[in-house]
C-alpha cells in the first residue's frame, strides 16, 4: 500500500490511455446512448454518471485503502446523512443520535419521530450512546461533534452495538479519512458532508457514504435514485480534482490549528478552549488512540456576545462566515443561529492553510482589540 499523499494524489484516477487526460473531464448526460436491452454501468443520469463513479473510487481507497468498498456520492451531507438514515430504518425501528451534533440532525429526529420511529438521544462525550443503545436498529455518532469538539470511542460503540446487531454509522466530516477511518474502526457506514475539509475551498456543496457490505451500499443507492439526492457533474468532478491536494491541506491546516490551540491556552481571557490534538484536551486520550489528525476547528469562549463580535470584526485574514475545513480560516460566534447548547461568547474557528506566524498575529491581535470595549 502507497503513502497517503501518494493516494491521495492518485486516488480514483482511470487507467491511462494515451492522448486522453490523466483525471477525465466532466461528463455532462442526462441520458446515454443505450440500443436495444438496458446494459452496461451507464443509462440515465439521475442512476450513475462516469464523474461519479470516478470519485466513488477516490474516495473508497482513501476511505478504505487496500479494501474493497463502495462508495455514493450525493448532492450534499445532509442528502448523504438522511439516505443512510431513511434508507436502513423503518416504522418501529429504533434509533440512537447524538444530542450534540450537527446543527441539522434535530429536523432529521422531528421528520424519523413523524415516520413512526423511536429516536433516543444522548451526548457523544463519555460514550453516553451506550447507556440508549439497547434493541436499536441503527447507532450515528458524530466524532469529534461540531461544534463542541468531544469525542466518543468508535470502537467500544461498536463492540456494543455489534452485539446485539445494531449497525453503526460515523459522521466523518470533520476528521475527514486522513484523520479517521471509521470502517477499520469497525462501523458500517462512514458518511461525510464533502462540502467542508474534503473540498477545502468553500465553494461546493456535496457529500458521501462510503460502506464495505454490497446490500448496505444498494439501500443506499436505491434511496438515492428514489430522492434523486444526486451532484452536477462539474461539482462531482472539482471534488475529485479537491482531493489531489487533501493531503497537503490537512496537514498544514492541523499543524495551524494545533498552533493556534497552544496559543489560545496561553491567554487567560480565552476560556473553555477546545481542540482533540491538544495534550490536556477533555478529547485527546481517546482521539489519538482512533484518530491520525484532529481536524482543523478549534472551539473557545469569549464570555459575551459583545467581546465575541469585536474579536470577528478585528480579525483581517479570517472570515465571519459558518462552514469550516476551508483553506481560507473562517470564524464565527456559533450562538448567533440558536439550537446548539453553546454560550453567547462561543466562537467555533476554523482554520485555514496561511502561514501559522500571519494566522497567530492576525488573532493575537484581534483578541487585544477585542478586550478593549470603548
Ligand atoms: C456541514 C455538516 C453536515 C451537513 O452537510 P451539508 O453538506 O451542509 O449538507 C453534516 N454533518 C456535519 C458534521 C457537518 O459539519
Amino acid at each position: 500500500m502507497t503513502g497517503e499523499g501518494t493516494r491521495a494524489v492518485r486516488a480514483g484516477l482511470p487507467e491511462a490511455v494515451k492522448n486522453e487526460p490523466t483525471l477525465p473531464g466532466p461528463v455532462f448526460a442526462a441520458h446515454f446512448h443505450l440500443p436495444g436491452d438496458v446494459s452496461g454501468p451507464y443509462s440515465y443520469g439521475r442512476d450513475s454518471n462516469p464523474t461519479w463513479t470516478h470519485l466513488e473510487r477516490a474516495i473508497a481507497e482513501l476511505e478504505a485503502p487496500g479494501e474493497e468498498a463502495h462508495t455514493l456520492v450525493f448532492a450534499s451531507g445532509m442528502a448523504a446523512i438522511s439516505a443512510v438514515l431513511f434508507s436502513q430504518v423503518g416504522t418501529g425501528d429504533v434509533v440512537v443520535l447524538p444530542d450534540d451534533g450537527y446543527q441539522a440532525l434535530p429536523l432529521v429526529r422531528e421528520q424519523l419521530t413523524a415516520f413512526g420511529v423511536e429516536v433516543r438521544t444522548a451526548p457523544t462525550g463519555g460514550d453516553a450512546q451506550l447507556d440508549v443503545l439497547e434493541g436499536a436498529k441503527l447507532l450515528w455518532i458524530e466524532t469529534p461533534s461540531n461544534p463542541g469538539l468531544d469525542v466518543c470511542d468508535i470502537r467500544r460503540l461498536v463492540a456494543a452495538a455489534r452485539a446485539q446487531g445494531t449497525l453503526v454509522a460515523v459522521d466523518n466530516t470533520l476528521a475527514t479519512p486522513l484523520g479517521q477511518r471509521p470502517l477499520e474502526l469497525g462501523a458500517d457506514f462512514a458518511v461525510a458532508s464533502d462540502t467542508k475539509g474534503m473540498t477545502g475551498h468553500g465553494d461546493i456543496l456535496l457529500g458521501h457514504v462510503t460502506c464495505r457490505d454490497a446490500e448496505l451500499a444498494a439501500g443506499v443507492q436505491r434511496w438515492r435514485k428514489i430522492v434523486g439526492a444526486i451532484p452536477g457533474p462539474m461539482e462531482a468532478w472539482l471534488a475529485h480534482r479537491s482531493l489531489a491536494t487533501l493531503q497537503l491541506r490537512v496537514e498544514r491546516q492541523t499543524a495551524n490549528a494545533l498552533a493556534l490551540a497552544e496559543a489560545l491556552r496561553a491567554r487567560a481571557d480565552v476560556a473553555g478552549l477546545r481542540y482533540p490534538g491538544l495534550p490536556g484536551d477533555p478529547s485527546h486520550a481517546v482521539a489519538a488512540r482512533q484518530m491520525h489528525r484532529f481536524g482543523s476547528v478549534v472551539s473557545f469562549d469569549l464570555g459575551t456576545k459583545e467581546r465575541a463580535e469585536r474579536f470577528l470584526a478585528a480579525l483581517r485574514l479570517v472570515e465571519d462566515a459558518t462552514s469550516f475545513g476551508s483553506v481560507r480560516s473562517t470564524a464565527e460566534r456559533r450562538g448567533r443561529w440558536g439550537g446548539d447548547a453553546v454560550g453567547e461568547g462561543f466562537v467555533r474557528f476554523s482554520v485555514g492553510a496561511e502561514d501559522a506566524e500571519d494566522l497567530l498575529a492576525d488573532v493575537t491581535r484581534a483578541l487585544d482589540l477585542s478586550l478593549d470595549d470603548a
